[in-house]
Formats: structure tokens, C-alpha cells, sequence
């Protein structure tokens, strides 16, 4: 399993939903939580590991020891959203590297499946808030930099061209 960077058409792609909650998927998302930690990242979602299912993991401590702080979520459904929002700086590990501002809800109450395929509900605040509406971006083929304030945006322009450069050799050769 490897990480799928900008502009790999699979971060655009449409999502399907996880219908079977089976080993495999178990598998997958052990897979997507080691492979996050190796890069030392908060969140990551199916899309940026190639796969195009509506599947994201996160872990706000980033601690490859805190189990108990992991988050996994199939289908996820944004219930409600707060009024309040807060800009704060974000990184994404499909753009390395590269940091930018964006704005994003500061709570949000959400319905999800478990690894079970059993359906809850969830209350995500600040950081994690953050973390789950930027990897829930990726289900929906939105990524951080559609987000970005103008400034930010402005800022990493030359390194989102030299990526398409690599992304574009890369393909030619
Ligand atoms: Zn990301």
C-alpha cells in the first residue's frame, strides 16, 4: 500500500460505498493506520491509498500507541454542523510538504458505520472536527487546496505545478 499524491486522477475519482465489512476490509484499515503513522500523519482516507471506497481512519494524537484514540468510519454522513468556523493551518500527506489555511466547521455531528458495519453517531470537535472534515473531503474527491484561503493558495502555487511536472513525467516515462 502506498500513498497516492497530487494530481493521481484517483484523488478525483467518485467513491463507492463499503458494503462488505468483512477480513479484508479489517485488513485494509490495519494497513491504512500503519502506513499513516509511517508518515507521520493524522488522517488518512481510501482514495489516498488507491482505493475508491467511502473509508477514512484517523488518530487526533497521532500516536501509533493510542488505539483507543483511532477512528474509523464507512460511509460516513455529515449530520450537523456548527455556525462557528476557525481557519488553521493543514497538511495533507497526498501533498507533501505543503501546508495551507483553511477555514473548516468547528463541530459537527456525524452518522457512520463501524469495521461491523454496525451504524453510529458521533460528535467531533476542533482538532478532530478538522481532521474528519478534511479526510471526508477525499470521499467526496475535494481535496485541501480546493479550500485554501487565496493567501495560502497563492503561497504553494509553484509547488502544486512542480508536482503536476513530476506527476506528468512520471506517467510519461
Ligand atoms: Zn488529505
Amino acid at each position: 500500500m502506498d500513498i497516492v499524491l497530487y494530481p493521481d486522477p484517483r484523488l478525483r475519482a467518485k467513491n463507492k460505498a463499503v458494503d462488505s465489512f468483512d477480513e479484508s476490509l479489517a485488513k485494509t484499515v490495519r494497513d491504512m493506520f500503519d502506513l499513516m503513522y509511517s508518515q507521520q500523519g493524522v488522517g488518512l482516507a481510501a482514495p489516498q491509498v488507491g482505493l475508491n471506497i467511502k473509508l477514512l481512519v484517523f488518530n487526533a494524537t497521532g500516536n501509533a500507541d493510542d488505539n483507543e484514540s483511532e477512528i474509523v468510519l464507512c460511509n460516513p454522513v455529515i449530520k450537523s454542523k456548527s455556525k462557528d468556523k476557525e481557519l488553521a493551518e493543514e497538511g495533507c500527506l497526498s501533498f507533501p510538504e505543503i501546508l495551507g489555511n483553511v477555514m473548516r466547521h468547528q463541530s459537527i455531528v456525524i452518522e457512520a458505520q463501524n469495521l461491523q458495519g454496525k451504524t453510529f453517531e458521533l460528535e467531533l470537535e476542533e482538532w478532530q472536527a478538522r481532521i474528519f472534515q478534511h479526510e471526508n473531503d477525499h470521499i467526496d474527491g475535494m481535496l485541501f487546496i480546493d479550500r485554501m484561503t487565496p493567501a495560502s493558495k497563492a503561497l504553494i502555487k509553484n509547488d502544486l505545478l512542480l508536482m503536476r511536472e513530476e506527476y506528468g513525467a512520471d506517467a510519461n516515462s
